[in-house]
Order: C-alpha cells, then structure tokens, then sequence
C-alpha cells in the first residue's frame, strides 16, 4: 500500500489525526478527481479548501474573465489578474497554496456537447455556477454519466446546498435519491432582460455556502458521516439561521423518474444562450 511520505504527513496532519480520515483516507483524497463547475463566488473557497486538503486531481470549468465587481466574493482571484481567464487565474493560485494538487483549466462553457465527456472524467462534481441553465445541463450530465453532484446556490443573503447522488437509486434509508430536478421542477423560462449583475450577494455568503461545499465534498469521496442526499440545507444570513429540510425523489421526474423523458442531454433545451442568473 501506498504511504503518505514525511512532508505530506506534515502538511496533512490535521487531517490524519482524525480517526475518520488517518493516513487511509488522506491517501484517497490525494486520489480523487472531482471537477468544479464555476471559478466564481462558491468556486473560490471550494477550490482554495479542495486544493489544502490535497484533492490531488481538480477540474475548473469557466469560460470567464477575472473583473474588478467580482472581487468583493472571489476570493481565489485577486486585483492582479483582473482581465486574466478565471481558471488561469485559479491554477496560480492553488499552485502556491498546494503545488501537490493538478489543478486542470477547462476555459470552456459547459454545453450538451462536452457535458458528458468533461464528468465522465472526475469521480464528483461540485456545482457553483451563476445560472439555472447550467445547474440543470450539470444536473442532467452528472446522472447520466453516474457521479454524485454536491450542489450549492447563493443570492443575495441566502444559501442552499445539497447532494445529488439519483443515479445509485435508494439511499441507506431505502428511500430513493433526489436529483435536482426533483427538487426544484421544471427550468424557469429565460429572461433576457435580467442579468446576472443585477442581482446582488453578499461577499461572506459565497465563503460561508461554498466552504459548507467543500466539506461536502471531501465526505462524499471519503464516504463518511451522514450525506446530505435527501437533505436541503437552507442558510438565511439576515436571520443568522439555518435549516435542512428532508426532500424525496419525484417519481414522475422527467430525469429519474419511473417513466424518464431525458435520456440523453439532446433531449432537452437548455436555452444556455439566454441563461438566468440563479446564484453562484
Ligand atoms: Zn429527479
């Protein structure tokens, strides 16, 4: 069996201290893949966490520019790149905080066309994007390539998160697993006269959800605790409460249901084109 050598048993000591993780479980972090969709607001705090705790293979994809407005949340960018590719942006970053982890750059929008094959190439994925658009087309692809999804959205001073793992069936419970849709129904309609700018978030919130994220995702790979498939998470900052409601797969899902009309992403339209900002 591999062993984690002196300068990793140093800079991982927190964790291996831990029973629930030991060297066994670090060894499967440095292991995993997990790609992120999004190098924004969530995407910051859960690249810069995934990146520390030696997540030895990250995926980013963005097909985005650093810009200044961005900086009140984005905490993996800084002034200096304003302009750059946010995943160029990113990989500098991780690099400094740990040149161990292979921090992989998809400057590229996430489509119907490379949905499959970007998942299908990651154990998990971690969805932080700006739009319900995407949220769905992630959604949609990471059932259908058959990885868990940790889901998080943001706006203005509230937060959800969940996990996503309908493609497995029924959950330890016996209960069968939400996907998003189940959750959340059908898309909303595009509306091009609202955009992303005009909806307002406050910096922390991204910190706060997206570390909460993060934490979801280093149990996912390591299979340990209670997951949140089944649970939605719901954080009111203004209020300074959280929530978590149980929530149960719809059988008449059009994705998991017992009777699915998407069986592959062509199925459906997404309207990327005109996407809505949801949150990121
Ligand atoms: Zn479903």
């Amino acid at each position: 069996m591999m062993e984690l050598d002196d300068s990793q048993l140093e800079r991982y000591a927190r964790h291996v201290v831990l029973p629930e993780i030991d060297e066994e479980g670090q060894l499967k972090l440095l292991g995993s893949r997990v790609l992120v969709i999004g190098a924004g607001g969530l995407g910051s705090p859960l690249l810069l966490y995934l990146a520390a705790a030696g997540v030895g293979h990250i995926g980013v994809v963005d097909d985005d520019v650093v810009d200044l407005s961005n900086l009140q949340r984005q905490v993996v960018h800084d002034t200096t790149r304003v302009g750059s590719p946010k995943v160029e942006s990113a990989r500098a970053r991780l690099k400094e905080v740990n040149p161990e982890v292979v921090l992989e750059p998809h400057h590229t929008r996430l489509t119907p066309a490379n949905a499959l094959d970007l998942i299908g190439d990651y154990d998990l994925v971690a969805d932080g994007s700006d739009n319900f658009a995407t949220r769905y087309l992630v959604n949609d692809a990471s059932y259908l390539a058959g990885r868990p999804l940790v889901s998080a959205a943001i706006m203005r001073f509230d937060g959800q998160l969940s996990v996503f793992r309908a493609h497995q069936g029924h959950g330890e419970d016996g209960k069968a697993n939400p996907c998003y849709r189940c959750l959340f129904g059908e898309q909303p309609p595009g509306d091009p006269k609202q955009s992303c700018a005009d909806v307002g978030v406050l910096g922390a919130l991204a910190g706060a959800i997206g570390s909460l994220q993060a934490i979801e995702v280093v149990k996912e790979l390591l299979g340990i605790g209670r997951s949140m498939s089944g649970r939605l998470m719901l954080y009111d900052a203004l209020e300074s409460s959280f929530r978590t409601v149980k929530v149960s797969a719809d059988p008449d899902c059009p994705l998991c249901g017992e009777n699915p009309r998407i069986r592959q992403l062509g199925d459906v339209d997404y309207g990327l084109a005109e996407a809505v900002c949801a949150a990121e």
